[in-house]
């Protein structure tokens, strides 16, 4: 029987306490790689099951059988489409409007409709949740996951009872790494860990990144490109065969954070590295139009450009002849 990650202990005690003197629309949020989906998932199969045991559902009763087969009638979940991985994808209006015969049907035991990421969901697709949410059927609940709850408008925030499930304490961060990754040093869960936000679970996934182990490399060519001002096509063309495009981009934001951290006097993420070389290529103002930069470069490749002009064009800006 799989239990909810011990940060989230609190949180699973009051609201299985509280069952089912509940309200009909929670809002689980907390930053990315908190576990907040995981915890969604135990609980709507502790909420559905047949045969409840007090730390997670019983994982044998029909209901339980149902989930695992991914089968349950009694259960939606709603994201945005399948095919459409881009970063601001919306929840359409249709996929919501569906969900008002499921809450209107009478069943025997209970619903559950999940809504992840709840931020997807743009202001048509809002305010015809805000129809289910004030007619809910008996026996129904509405889960919306978030990592920034501030993002959803304040009209369906209101009727949601919220939980936050990314309080968690250093201790509990390091001693859940080291469970799963024993072969990791402090030094290296404390980079983990200031890279996720002192997120565990995200910790683990850059654990597993391409990128991870490449900063130091591409942090040489970079220092290489501003001070010899040449050949920044050749360093583009490495760099786009040695990572993915997103891998490329979720290294080098973090640097340029980084960097820019470092121009702010204020701490990095990257402890391991030092950005003291890049220092005097840039001011502050030139390292902000970088990340613009990057922001365009993004959409570019969204729109299928390909990555390699892409980078060709973002080794030029950080090359930074005048
Ligand atoms: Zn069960």
């Amino acid at each position: 029987m799989q239990k909810v990650y011990p940060w989230q202990q609190n949180v699973w005690e009051t609201l299985t306490g509280r069952f089912p003197e509940m309200g009909h629309g929670l809002l689980f949020y907390g930053k990315a790689g908190c576990g907040k989906h995981e915890f969604a998932q135990q609980f709507l199969a502790w909420v559905l099951c047949s045969n409840k045991q007090s730390q997670a559902a019983c994982g044998e009763c029909v209901s339980c059988q149902w989930l695992k087969s991914d089968t349950h009638p009694n259960y939606v979940h709603i994201s945005t489409d399948e095919d459409n991985k881009k970063q601001n994808a919306k929840i359409k209006i249709e996929k919501i409007r569906e969900l008002l015969p499921f809450v209107q049907q009478t069943v025997d035991g209970w619903r559950v409709i999940v809504i992840e990421p709840a931020e997807a969901l743009n202001i048509a697709s809002s305010n015809a949740l805000l129809k289910t949410l004030e007619e809910p059927g008996e026996r129904v609940i509405l889960i919306l996951l978030a990592d920034h709850y501030l993002k959803l408008p304040a009209t369906i925030r209101s009727r949601l009872q919220h939980f936050a499930l990314d309080r968690i304490s250093p201790e509990q961060a390091l001693q859940y790494i080291q469970t799963k990754q024993s072969e990791l040093s402090v030094e290296q869960i404390n980079l983990l860990l200031n890279l996720s936000g002192a997120m565990p679970l995200k910790a683990l996934q850059l654990a597993q990144s391409d990128w991870l182990a490449k900063r130091q490399d591409f942090l040489l060519d970079w220092i290489n490109l501003v001070t010899q001002k040449n050949k920044p096509m050749l360093f583009a063309t490495k760099w786009n065969k040695e990572l993915a495009f997103t891998d490329f981009i979720s290294m080098f934001e973090y640097l340029l954070g980084d960097l820019i951290c470092v121009k702010l006097n204020q701490s990095i993420k990257n402890i391991d590295l030092s950005f003291d070389p890049l220092l005097p290529a840039y001011t502050l103002e030139y390292l902000f139009g970088i990340y613009v930069e990057i922001q365009h470069a993004k959409r570019l490749v969204e729109q299928n450009v390909q990555s390699n002009l892409v980078m060709d064009q973002l080794f030029i800006k950080l090359m930074n002849v005048t």
